[in-house]
This record gives C-alpha cells, structure tokens and sequence, in this order.
C-alpha cells in the first residue's frame, strides 16, 4: 500500500476458524486431518527406525492428554515444562497438553542447571517431562514425569478411547489462551518467556504450510520455534515426519536417512546445510540416494550466498527454500515457495499469509519505500500475546497497533521479495541457536577480577556466528584468557561458550552508557 508504505501478504488465505470460537489447536489441527487416515506413519524416529501409525498417534494423543488429567491432575492454565532429547513421544505430548489447555515449555535439555532455573522463574512450571538424563538438572520440588519410564509408557496404555472427556474435549479453550511458552531475548537483554496462543499456532505458516501430504525430515531442535512449530505439521497436511534424533548431525547420515525414508522435504538450520553439501561434495553417491527430496527448508539464521551456490551446484534439482521469522512469531511469517522464488538467492521469500510488514527507518520511526533497507516491523495472526510477566520487555518491541520489531535490518524489492541484510538487536546466533550477549556480559561482571565485560558477535564459517568477549580486568589483577574461559565454561551450554578474549583498557560506550558493539566488531 503505497498511501501507508505497508506491505501486504500475496499468498492465499489459510483457513481459520472464527476468532471467538472456543477451540483449542489441537482439536483444530485434527479437524483438517482427512476421515480415512492415512496408511503411511505419523512420526518415524530416524536412528531407531520406530514408526508411529496415524491411528496410533491420535489415540497416544488421546490417551496421554486423559492420563495428564487423570493421574498427574494437570488443567488449564498449568504450564508444563519439557526438558527432552527429540523423539517420536514428544510431538505427542505437546499435542496431549495443548488438548488439555496446558501451556507446553520446551527448552534445550544441554542448558546448565542455573540456566534451566532461569527459565522456570520466568514460566512457573506446576509440572515438568524429562528424560532420566536430563532430570537431574531440574528443582526437586518440580513435579517431574520421565518420559523414558515405565509409568509413562503405561499413560499409553491405560486410557481407554472412550474416555473422550478425560482426553480434554469438555476442556473449553479459547483460542486467544496461552498453548506455549519459548524462550527468546528478543532485541535485548536476558531470555524472555515468549508466550504462544493456540490462534497463534493456527495463524502460522509454519505449522500450516504444507499443503499435500509429503515426507519430512526434521534436523531441527524440537524445542526451538522452528522444530516446535514443524514437528506439529503432522496432522493438517497428513505428511509424515521423519525425526532427526542422533546426538550430533553429521551429513552423511543425515542424506543417508533422506534416501533410506525417501524424505521429499528436509528441514535445517545453515550449519546443517553446510554440512549436508560437504558430505555431498566428498560422496557423490550420497546424492543419488536422496533422489525423492524435492525441497530443502533452511532458516534459523543467515544462509551464506557461497554456501547457497554450492548447495545448487551438487543438487540441482532441489528448491533450496529459506524462511525468516522469530519465536516471537511463531517461527516463520516469510518464506520462500517454490523454484522461481529459492532461485532469489539471498532472499527469504515472500511475507506469508495474514503478514503485514513495515520497512521503517531505525532512527526516525519513518516507514521506506521498498527497496530501502531499515527495521522490519510485522503484524499478523501469528504475533506472539506478548512476554509472560512482563510488559515493560513487551511494550519494548511491540507497540499498541499490533506491530512487533523484528530488530532485523531488511528490505523488500517492489515484487514483494523479502531480503535480510543486517541484525540491529544485540543478538548472536551460534548455529542458530540464540546467545544473549547481556547474559554473558553480566555473567563475566560476577568475575570478582573482572571489571568490565562486553560480548559481540565474530563472523565464523561453520557456526556463522562466535561469541567473542571484550574485558577490562579489575587493576591488579593478573587474568589469563583460559580462566575466563573456563569461568564461562561451567556455568553456561556449549553454544554460549566465548570463543575469544579480547583485553582492553576501556569498553566504548556512547553518552548514555549503551555499548557501542559496532566499534567492538570492527576492532
Ligand atoms: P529465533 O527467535 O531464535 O528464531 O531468532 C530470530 C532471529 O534469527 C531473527 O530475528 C533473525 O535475526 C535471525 N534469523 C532467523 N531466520 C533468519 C534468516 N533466514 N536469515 C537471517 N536471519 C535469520
């Protein structure tokens, strides 16, 4: 719209319910599946091979969301929190909880104990799944379910299918009620509880955007917003889901699975991408056996365009898709969509349905005409409610007409082609994965030999981004660059590690006291 420089959505309409209509997404995304299920599984666990029929994965969902009620005594409004490895049980309990009209709290099962206590401050879990690996690291108090135990198996079992009224569909969910909560730092400081609605779920084109039935393959953690959202696709579309679930992603592995399930469509982050193509590049047999993949989706983090050109080069007759988006906007709201669109490289798409963008000038608040790159301001179905408990973090980036900055530096060419080009928010994405630098900076200022701290971001090949520290340290003191390192070692998860110290007589910082990280970078 020229008359107000906002730019609209092309894509067709995703079919909605009625706003006012109480309806959880669950019980919405089941309404779309077809009358005959499919013969082909739900959900396949990729390194065990285990499959879960369509059949199987409704009545699983229906006999664990009973169970939650009946013997955990989880209701509305309970926010459970899930501290879990991937695994073809977990898209079943997020469904379970979501039909129960509980709030569903994934988070990295690597993150330290501090880090997980962090996190349950700020979302007040009554209940928690873990896996006997992972429990350990959460509060005792915290009533916590093993999802690698006998009892929880049992959940599957003793729920009957009538007990259609235990399984949460007298449960009265309105769309507008919280179904979960991710945890982001947004455009500044420490991690916040970004909390999702059930309409939030069903507005994005992330859960929805698989229009005929494929096979997925999803190497994307299922507690981000980018695995959180895909690996709920499995119902509307009737696809099945391949799920990544070995400890670490090696790319011979992983295109030696795309062939062995006959993937169509894998889901990555760039560090995944890159590591697809060398395998590629070392064996070209690898490529042939991916033969059925028809489409590769990448977002999470900027896409190399070198590593774009050599993705096509060894599969050219692959859409290399990247989509753009945040957790608190229930993953993706561009996308690209087929060939002509992932021949744009560099770009992420076009603004998917239900988006309204805005290119506005960082410093004077004035919206740009397209091809002028500024901050990318969104608004649509699929913006988050806002941060739980905190409205002075919400007011921050979204202001009262609905618009969330997305601290993101981008433009839009006059076709509606989406590019980014830049971050302006104080954020560093190690293989995709979020590192706040406020909360590796306040951690370094609990060094009693550490004066100052300032963390920026170090342009790295293989994570795309490193943490990097600037330290000013306390006068007398004697520090060494692997004591720092070692501090930071054990406090925080191996994704927020600093990988270089840097030590200065001074932090610059302009009047206000704000760091100025763009010299630090440039230094
Ligand atoms: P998260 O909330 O962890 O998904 O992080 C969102 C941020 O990741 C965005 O604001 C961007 O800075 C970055 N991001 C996500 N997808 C892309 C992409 N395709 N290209 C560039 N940056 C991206």
């Amino acid at each position: 719209c020229a008359a107000t420089r906002t730019f609209h959505s092309i894509r067709p309409p995703l079919p909605l319910p009625p706003a006012d209509l109480p309806l959880s997404f669950p019980a919405f995304m089941f309404s779309l599946l077809p009358a005959a299920l499919p013969s082909r599984p739900a959900l396949v666990d990729a390194a065990t091979g285990e499959a879960v029929p369509f059949p199987a994965f409704l009545s699983r969902v229906r006999a664990l969301a009973a169970a939650l009620r009946a013997r955990l005594g989880v209701s509305r409004g309970d926010v459970a929190f899930v501290l879990a490895p991937p695994g073809v049980h977990v898209p079943v309990l997020y469904y379970a909880l979501m039909a129960v009209g509980a709030v569903v709290s994934p988070a990295n099962p690597a993150l330290t104990a501090g880090e997980i206590s962090g996190l349950i401050a700020l979302s007040g879990p009554s209940v928690a799944f873990a896996v006997k690996a992972t429990a350990g690291k959460l509060p005792p108090d915290l009533n916590t379910v093993l999802l690698d135990s006998a009892r929880f198996l049992s959940f599957f079992h003793e729920a009957r299918d009538e007990d259609g009224a235990a399984a949460g569909t007298d449960v009265v969910t309105h769309q507008s009620d919280p179904a979960a909560i991710l945890y982001s730092s947004g455009t500044t400081g420490r991690a916040k509880a970004v909390v999702l609605t059930h309409r939030n779920l069903m507005a994005s084109d992330a859960t929805r955007a698989a229009a005929t039935a494929e096979v997925l393959m999803l190497a994307v953690p299922l507690f981000h917003v980018y695995g959180f959202t895909f690996c709920l696709r499995v119902a509307p579309s009737a696809s099945t889901l391949v799920l990544h679930t070995a400890r670490r992603f090696d790319g011979r592995e992983v295109l030696a699975a795309v062939g062995r399930f006959g993937a169509t469509r894998l889901a990555l982050a760039p560090p995944a991408v890159l590591a697809i193509v060398r395998a590629a590049e070392e064996d070209e047999a690898l490529i042939a056996r991916a033969a059925k993949l028809q489409a590769v989706n990448c977002g999470g983090a900027p896409l190399a365009t070198e590593l774009f050109r050599r993705f096509l080069h060894k599969f050219p007759g692959v859409c290399l898709l990247q989509g753009y988006g945040l957790t608190e906007t229930t993953s993706g709201f561009c996308r690209a969509v087929g060939e002509a669109e992932s021949a744009q490289i560099g770009s992420v798409g076009r603004l998917s349905w239900g988006a309204q963008a805005k290119i506005v000038h960082p410093e004077t608040g004035v919206a740009l005409p397209p091809g002028v790159p500024g901050e990318l301001w969104v608004r649509g179905p699929f913006v988050m409610k806002g941060y739980a408990g905190d409205e002075d973090s919400t007011s921050k980036i979204m202001d009262s007409e609905g618009w969330l900055r997305t601290g993101d530096l981008c433009y839009i060419d006059k076709y509606g082609i989406v590019f980014v080009v830049d971050r302006l928010k104080e954020l560093i994405k190690y293989k995709g994965y979020q590192v706040p630098p406020a909360e590796l900076e306040s951690l370094l200022q609990t060094h009693p030999d550490i004066d100052e701290a300032a963390v920026v971001s170090y342009p790295d090949d293989q994570a795309g981004e490193l943490p990097v520290a600037f330290i000013v340290s306390s006068s007398g003191s004697i520090l060494h660059e692997a004591q720092i390192k070692e501090f930071v070692a054990k406090r925080v998860v191996h994704y927020k590690q600093i990988h270089h110290i840097f030590f200065v007589n001074s932090i610059p910082k302009n009047a206000a006291g704000k760091i100025l990280r763009k010299d630090l970078a440039k230094l």
